[in-house]
């Protein structure tokens, strides 16, 4: 039985162990941490378990993207709850129904003018959703090398929808100058669809994929960080961990950030500096800092659902992190407990750490005010983190929240392929290709098409 090792135990890494055992390879799961699921990781203070990465995800229903692909990882029957989408604006309040039409409708009525550009760029979201799996394919979508900004720029006009299209900046993340308009389309277009959030959170996730793997008699090892990759004869010839472990696997699959991966190789081999020194200098989107709230009690009215705040004079299609002009509220399904979760730069620790996390907790409350008044004083507890917490545990350069940023002027630069000149290292994760629930769920069946053959992709039932 040929043996696997696969670094780092995030939604990818979960995901292509699956594919793998499910195609008789042995194994193994290496995971620096000390829990399992990387930025679906949770924890528990006052016996409530707070989320620290994904909070909620889009296109789970019935014909749309995501819903495929969660079937085919057994998570479609988690007990997953439609959520709904706010944007908020300075004064200005925007319902994001479910579904395209309604979203087409609700923009036209809103801005009656521009109604045909409205129905255009709906079009351009059915599109975009409907054919996800072109992917597999034909590769990457030629909208990954058109602008979105000036997309936008093009076809509207009226500043407020525009503001109102970049939709969130926090699923983005990225400075229009660089955004491709395939991104926009495909991660903005799935939440538009429908927005899903889980009792029991990132945890429930990676339990029923843990689950998975070892009923196939996968193994998953918490606490065992992989410390160097040694190469020989044009491969991995040994995978280091900790101190003191050596592995010898027929192949290894990386779900840690791709320059990350890079920095593990002990010898230069067959991977040449030049591709490190590209992945190493490739740039990563902005990390988040997260204000996990404990409420004093259920009875506090909370949104309905995600609400997106943002200043009034933000500009949403170039986000400047070190200001804090954009902030989401997630309230859990489980009542009782809401984060809030806003842009920012990587802070140092040590002195003034927790003066800075302070200070950004109090400019998050200001903002979240704006939509659910009160707020500041219905707290109990607060437990904030910062990019550097990130940073810390999962090793993502910048505790950067989505990888490495893609960009429509260089979409083959920025776009990565699992496969490298070590030929039995690839790589997986959500900076390879897009980021999130869908892009990284994608980005597996990529890399284990890689692996085991493109037939794979003929298990999805679309
Ligand atoms: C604050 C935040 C909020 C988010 N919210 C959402 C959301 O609501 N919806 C959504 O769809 N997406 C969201 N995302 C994005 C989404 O969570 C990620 O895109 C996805 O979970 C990334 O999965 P991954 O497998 O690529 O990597 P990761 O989750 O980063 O996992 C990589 C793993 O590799 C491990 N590792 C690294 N180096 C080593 C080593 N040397 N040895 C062993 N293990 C190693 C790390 O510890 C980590 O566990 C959010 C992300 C963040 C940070």
């Amino acid at each position: 039985m040929k043996t696997a090792i696969v670094i780092g135990s995030g939604l990818g890494g979960l995901e292509v162990a699956l594919i793998l055992l499910r195609h008789g390879y042995e194994v193994t799961v290496l995971e620096k941490g000390r829990q399992a699921g990387g930025c679906l990781q949770s924890f528990v203070r006052d016996g409530r378990r707070f989320d620290t990465g994904f909070h909620y995800v889009g296109g789970l229903g019935e014909g749309e993207p995501l819903r495929p692909l969660f079937a085919y990882f057994g998570l479609m029957d988690l007990p997953w709850e439609p959520t709904t989408e706010e944007i908020l604006i300075g004064d200005k309040r925007f319902r994001i129904p479910r579904g395209i039409d309604a979203y087409v409708e609700m923009l036209s009525e809103q801005f009656p003018t521009e109604k045909n550009a409205i129905q255009t760029y709906g079009n351009l979201l059915r599109e975009v959703g409907d054919h996800i799996f072109d992917a597999f394919e034909k590769g990457p979508s030629p909208l990954m090398g058109v602008s979105a900004a000036q997309y936008i720029e093009n076809n509207f006009r009226d500043p407020l929808l525009r503001q109102v299209l970049s939709g969130s900046t926090m699923r983005l993340h990225q400075d229009a100058n660089t955004l491709p308009l395939y991104a926009l389309a495909q991660i903005g277009g799935s939440f538009i669809r429908s927005a899903w959030r889980l009792p029991g959170g990132g945890k429930a996730i990676t339990e029923r994929l843990t689950a998975q793997i070892e009923a196939l008699g996968g193994v998953i090892r918490t606490g065992a960080a992989v410390t160097g990759l040694r190469l020989a004869d044009g491969k991995v010839s040994e995978v280091l961990v900790g101190e003191s472990e050596t592995l010898r696997p027929d192949l290894v699959v990386s779900d840690a950030h791709p320059a990350v991966t890079m920095a593990l190789l002990r010898d230069s081999g067959v991977i040449k500096r030049i591709y490190r020194e590209r992945i190493a200098s490739l740039e990563n989107s902005p990390g988040l800092f997260t204000a996990n709230i404990l409420l004093k009690d259920n009875i506090f009215p909370l949104p309905e659902g995600e609400l997106h705040i943002h200043q009034e004079d933000a500009d949403l299609w170039h986000p400047d992190p070190r200001r804090t002009d954009s902030v989401l509220v997630h309230p859990y399904p489980e009542g009782g407990m809401l984060d809030l979760l806003s842009p920012m730069p990587l802070p140092e620790r040590g002195e003034g750490y927790e003066a800075l996390k302070r200070a950004k907790l109090e400019q998050c409350l200001d903002l979240a005010e704006k939509g659910i008044p009160g707020l500041r004083n219905a707290i109990a507890k607060v437990y904030t983190s910062t990019p550097r917490t990130w940073h810390d545990y999962t090793g993502v350069p910048g505790g950067s929240a989505f990888g490495i940023l893609k960009d429509w002027k260089s979409p083959l630069t920025t776009l990565l392929s699992p496969r490298t000149t070590a030929g039995n290292l690839y790589l997986t994760g959500g900076s390879l290709n897009l980021h999130g629930m869908l892009g990284v769920s994608m980005t597996a069946l990529i890399t284990a098409a890689d692996i085991l053959g493109r037939q794979i992709y003929l298990e999805i039932e679309r």
